[in-house]
């Protein structure tokens, strides 16, 4: 370990016991994207207290911190706030029962389902640590805590609230993620790390009738079967075989009895690609199978295709990935990897992008070590280990803080500690 690395994570041990109280509090207090109020007075309070230059209310929900100590570069660590309607069944004794009502007024429940409480609660820990330990580093911390990462419209809404003026411009962003890896490991990449995600609504016209009388009708319900089917074979028979891309339905909707044909069905529909050609390629096939599957049915109307979100892929800075790596390699040693090619998706790299600057991402485990290995030996990681985003998606507490507060530590400490 160098000794600025040690000179500043000496303070982790002290702030230990409240990070992981913050941690419980956080996650029994999830708040949906944009509606982050709670948790984003506490992290503004947190950061004021520290002697950060705070500004709050970017984009709605967004904050920023700034610590000015000296010449030298700007880092910008990110994290991001919001949780998921998801109703949690993990068990533990800090699990959210937490409820809100959606923009339709129907009831929800929330959980931090995809670890956004271990983000918030790192980078809290790690503004709190660079605040104490300003003999020991030079330039400038920004700390930047997102709201609404799930609905891809977080990082926009604080750009399009003037981030860029509001905040000094970084030589480089950091951003990590809690993911279903054992606690204690740290993932780096080079190059492509998260995919592209597209969500489409697609609109399908049909004739209804009665049910005894196909006759009179167009049935759009075995329209959407068709198409689905035909979906499946956009990555299965025109993507290469060395090309990533995952299509899924998840959402099909259409008719209320056995006994009527309906006039319209709607699919909602999933797509996940890494590079921008793919992309396009996937989004043409889609439309042209809609379109023409639908002529075949005789659809009295064009189908209607809306896009529902759209993520950017996350694709790292070779130069900036390798600093940070370098700087793993030497802390965590044996803890420190080289990650796979993940299939989930990020709006963080519209923060850097906005800012024209370089980024690396990278990812850290949270899954009991023990567990892990455990389905590791049996091969069942995939049906044994809860994934981000299921209800039972239960980090440990430690070592993951501490492996979360350390790596964006150490990372801004890569350009801030020379
Ligand atoms: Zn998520
Ligand atoms: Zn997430």
């Amino acid at each position: 370990m160098n000794d600025v690395n040690r000179a500043v994570l000496s303070g982790l041990a002290e702030i230990r016991a409240d990070l992981e109280g913050l941690y419980r509090d956080v996650h029994q207090h999830p708040e949906l994207g944009l509606q982050e109020h709670r948790t984003a007075q506490k992290v503004s309070d947190f950061l004021r207290g520290f002697g950060y230059e705070v500004t709050d209310g970017i984009g709605g929900t967004g904050v920023i911190g700034v610590l000015r100590n000296g010449d030298g570069p700007t880092v910008m660590s990110r994290a991001d706030m919001d949780a998921l309607p998801v109703r949690e069944q993990t068990g533990l004794p800090y699990a959210s029962t937490v409820t809100t009502t959606d923009g339709n007024d129907t009831e929800q429940p929330v959980m931090h389902a995809c670890g956004h409480d271990v983000h918030v609660t790192a980078l809290v820990g790690c503004a709190q640590l660079m605040a104490q330990s300003q003999d020991s580093w030079h330039g400038t911390f920004v700390a930047l805590f997102q709201p609404s990462e799930e609905n891809g419209d977080g990082a926009e809404a604080m750009i399009n609230d003037g981030l860029t003026t509001k905040a000094p411009k970084p030589d480089v962003v950091l951003a990590q993620h809690v993911l279903p890896y054992p606690a204690g490991y740290v993932g780096t990449r080079p190059g492509s790390f998260l995919s592209a995600a597209d969500s489409l609504r697609i609109t399908l016209h049909g004739r209804g009738a009665h049910g005894s009388m196909p006759q009179a009708a167009v049935d759009p319900i075995v329209l959407a079967a068709l198409i689905i089917v035909r979906l499946q074979t956009i990555v299965s028979r025109e993507l290469a075989a060395t090309t990533p891309a995952v299509l899924t339905v998840g959402s099909i909707h259409a008719g209320n009895g056995p006994n009527v044909i309906p006039d319209s069905a709607v699919i909602e529909l999933n797509v996940r690609t890494y590079d921008d050609a793919t992309r396009k390629q996937v989004r043409q096939a889609i439309e042209r199978i809609v379109r023409t599957e639908s002529e075949a049915s005789r659809s009295p109307k064009a189908p209607e295709i809306e896009q529902i979100t759209s993520f950017p892929p996350t694709v790292n800075d070779d130069e900036a990935t390798q600093r940070v790596a370098d700087a793993f390699a030497a802390y965590f040693t044996d803890d420190a990897h080289t990650i796979d090619l993940q299939t989930a998706s990020e709006d963080m790299s519209e923060v850097p992008d906005a800012f024209g600057v370089p980024f690396t991402y990278w990812g850290i485990g949270g899954i009991d070590a023990k567990l892990y290995a455990e389905a590791a030996e049996k091969g069942s990681i995939a049906q044994d280990i809860p994934v981000n985003h299921s209800p039972d998606f239960a980090p440990v507490i430690q070592p993951t803080l501490d492996t979360a507060v350390s790596a964006m530590t150490v990372a801004a400490l890569a350009w801030l500690g020379r």
